[in-house]
């Protein structure tokens, strides 16, 4: 397996927006197998860091994916690089089944793929991807009338077709019942321990129950890192959060 020992490192990320720096100074480490939380209050440059990995906004310092340099390359590129995200409101094509938004997101795989040489979604791979995010009895349901959770697994369902094995996860159990996100966070340890994942998220008795570690962020920089408990003890944070 080529991801097998990947991992996220970001060094002396920046962002800058019209000379306001919404980034700096970021380094961060993710291995497989660590579920990570990204926290910070409003503001902090979380979804910003997202979107510098994935391309989205332009930013200096270094950003790699086990071996592929990602930052200055095109979003299609980094996705292509096994680069997979989410964002807070999920985009599936409510018209089609769930099965069809799987199918598509294989279909997006295939083409740029074959230039790659990497193997194509198979129907096998959809049907895993199904059961996984726990959607096989929904398979030929419109997406449209799934609930905001469901939706939600599907669009990581689609990522996990697309062969992501890098998952920035954008507030994912934002809306969600109590239900919703038990589900939602073991869905996140199956992922997760096979893959790299990153989740936003403010939730603390989520993040108790389901982070490995926790990377804090306030104004733009890591405030600090560790496991919930260690970032929970730490002044620094205590301060953040309660000057919020
Ligand atoms: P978070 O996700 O932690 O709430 P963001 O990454 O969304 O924070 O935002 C970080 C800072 O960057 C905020 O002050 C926000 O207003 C600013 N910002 C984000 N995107 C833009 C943009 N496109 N143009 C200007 N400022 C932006």
């Amino acid at each position: 397996d080529r991801f097998k020992h990947d991992y996220l490192e970001v060094r002396g990320l920046r962002v800058e927006f019209d000379g306001f720096v919404a980034v700096r100074d970021v380094d961060l480490t993710v291995t497989q197998g660590d579920l990570r939380f990204l926290i910070g209050p409003n503001g902090a440059g979380k979804t910003t860091l997202i979107d510098a990995v994935t391309g989205l906004v332009r930013a200096t310092g270094s950003v790699s994916f086990g071996r592929t340099a990602l930052l200055g390359r095109s979003t299609h590129r980094i996705a292509r690089a096994g680069v997979g995200r989410t964002f807070q409101t999920a985009s599936v094509f409510e018209e089609l089944t769930v099965l069809q938004n799987l199918d598509i997101a294989a279909g997006a795989r295939r083409a740029p793929l074959t230039l790659l040489r990497r193997r194509p979604a198979t129907p096998e791979a959809v049907e895993h991807a199904l059961e996984t995010v726990g959607l096989t009895a929904l398979r030929d349901v419109p997406a449209g009338v799934l609930a905001h959770g469901q939706k939600q697994w599907l669009e990581i369902g689609m990522l996990l077709v697309q062969d992501a094995h890098l998952l920035l996860l954008d507030e994912p159990v934002a809306g969600m019942t109590q239900a919703e996100r038990e589900e939602t966070g073991q869905l996140l340890r199956r992922i997760g321990s096979q893959r790299v994942v990153v989740v936003v998220e403010h939730d603390m008795e989520f993040l108790r129950s389901f982070a490995d570690s926790v990377t804090v962020m306030h104004q733009g920089r890591v405030l600090a890192e560790g496991t919930v408990n260690e970032v929970q003890n730490d002044p620094a944070v205590v301060e953040v959060y309660l000057g919020a």
